[in-house]
């Protein structure tokens, strides 16, 4: 990491820049308002600190050890430009703001009817974004994979239907990218794109999504600590894309645990993540009971660990639901989950770095 003296001109700045990128590194330029701070991007380890300290304008420059260093509160105090909580806007919607945000919607995008049919009723259930999946990542081959595994047309079509409830009933929109291949067409139609929790660990697929600029919904893996969810996060950012929300959606239960629930909320993680970096946090409360019977209790324990909104899914009538169907909740319980979720929030304030 490169910290510039408060004065350094623009002139010393890009030659620091320059040298960086002869190593075969790339530079993370962060403009504070005090002072420029250039974090390397790639491998460090032969880079000569000690030339770069005397370089004009330069006021230190050392290698720093944490993984992930481009979201980090402490790398962005340097430069007094990101050290604030970043809030990332998504139409009207601001995730990580003063207020809790609620992305609901059904597991999988099904038909028109089903979508438009749950999309009206999260909305006034007080949703703020519309979720969907349309490339469903399932264990089984055998079974239903979503709209998007059929062919580019059906999913297309089901993009399409997404992008109309959301315009329809005023909600941004985020949908699911299982590979490569989905990223391009999935971009055209979603204002957030999800990456699952079985994709955490892909980070070509990171750096595809990161390219696209757009804000990124990204799950941790139900076996990644914090520090590699953190670390993997870094490939994206990297990318100059700093509008990642983080989501926490259970990692796997020990012993007899998965008897009880799929798998098991970290809510440590929610409190953890949010000293560590910037970047928000939300909690998925769906996935980590896999029965909806826990739903709101999670939902409650994820707004009162400081999470800076949910994501749950809904369904009119679960039952029917083709996937997931066991921990899908209705609009009227979503309505109580978000009335109730409010006032925690409203009792216990916004604290994402508290203390
Ligand atoms: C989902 O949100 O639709 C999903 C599949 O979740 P996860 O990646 O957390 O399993
Ligand atoms: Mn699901």
């Amino acid at each position: 990491m490169i910290i510039m003296q408060s004065d350094a001109t623009k002139e010393q700045i890009d030659a620091v820049v320059t040298e960086i990128k002869k190593y075969g590194l790339r530079a993370d330029v962060s403009r504070g308002a005090f002072r420029t701070v250039i974090g390397l991007v790639g491998d460090e380890s032969k880079v000569p600190f000690d030339r770069f300290a005397i370089l004009p304008g330069v006021k230190e420059a050392r290698m720093v050890e944490t993984p992930y260093k481009l979201i980090s509160r402490e790398y962005a105090k340097l430069s007094e430009e990101e050290s604030e909580d970043r809030v990332i806007k998504v139409g009207n919607v601001e995730i990580g703001g003063d207020e809790p945000v609620f992305m609901a919607g059904p597991c999988a995008v099904e038909s028109k009817a089903q979508l438009f049919k749950i999309a009206e009723r999260v909305k006034k259930a007080g949703a703020n974004v519309l979720r969907g999946g349309i490339f469903k990542p399932r264990t089984s081959v055998h079974s239903f994979q979503g709209l998007g595994g059929g062919s580019q047309e059906e999913a297309r079509e089901a993009l399409s239907w997404l992008r109309k409830a959301g315009d329809n009933f005023e909600m941004p929109v985020v949908t699911e990218i299982r590979g490569e291949g989905q990223v391009d067409m999935v971009a055209e139609y979603v204002d957030i794109i999800q990456i699952g929790a079985r994709n955490m660990y892909d980070q070509d697929l990171l750096t595809q999504v990161a390219r696209k600029r757009k804000p990124i919904l990204y799950k941790r893996h139900f076996g990644a600590g914090i520090e590699e969810f953190l670390s993997f996060t870094e490939y994206m950012v990297a990318e100059d894309n700093k509008d990642i929300i983080l989501c926490e959606r259970g990692i796997l239960p020990l012993g007899k645990g998965r008897s009880y629930s799929r798998y098991t909320l970290d809510l440590t993680a929610v409190p953890a993540i949010q000293k560590e970096t910037y970047l928000p946090i939300i909690v998925d409360p769906s996935h980590a009971a896999g029965r909806r019977d826990l739903v709101f209790s999670l939902s409650c324990a994820g707004i009162a660990a400081g999470a800076c909104g949910l994501l749950i899914e809904v369904h009119h009538n679960p039952v029917e639901a083709l996937v997931d169907g066991q921990q899908m909740i209705t609009p009227d319980e979503l309505a109580d989950v978000i009335s109730t979720c409010r006032k925690i929030r409203k009792a216990i304030g916004h604290r994402r770095n508290n203390g």
